[in-house]
């Protein structure tokens, strides 16, 4: 009976592990999204004066644009 028990804690803390490893990555992954995304510069288009994020600006010939319309890249 004891090599039992001790046969189901060992699963248990087995399966502790292996959900405690999985788990930290992805926490880790969404705290730097965040980060990011608090952190996000937005910029003015050249062309319309309209404000877009970092990541969603179009940049040609050193300037910012909003959309492909405004940079012209149609
Ligand atoms: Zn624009």
């Amino acid at each position: 009976m004891i090599v039992k028990l001790l046969v189901f804690v060992v699963v248990l803390l087995i399966i502790y592990v292996a959900f405690f490893k999985k788990a930290s990555p992805a926490q880790k992954k969404r705290e730097t999204e965040d980060k990011k995304i608090g952190s996000d510069i937005m910029i003015e288009c050249s062309e319309c004066s309209t404000f877009v994020s970092e990541k969603e600006a179009i940049i040609k010939d050193g300037k910012f644009f909003c959309s492909k319309q405004c940079a012209k890249l149609r």
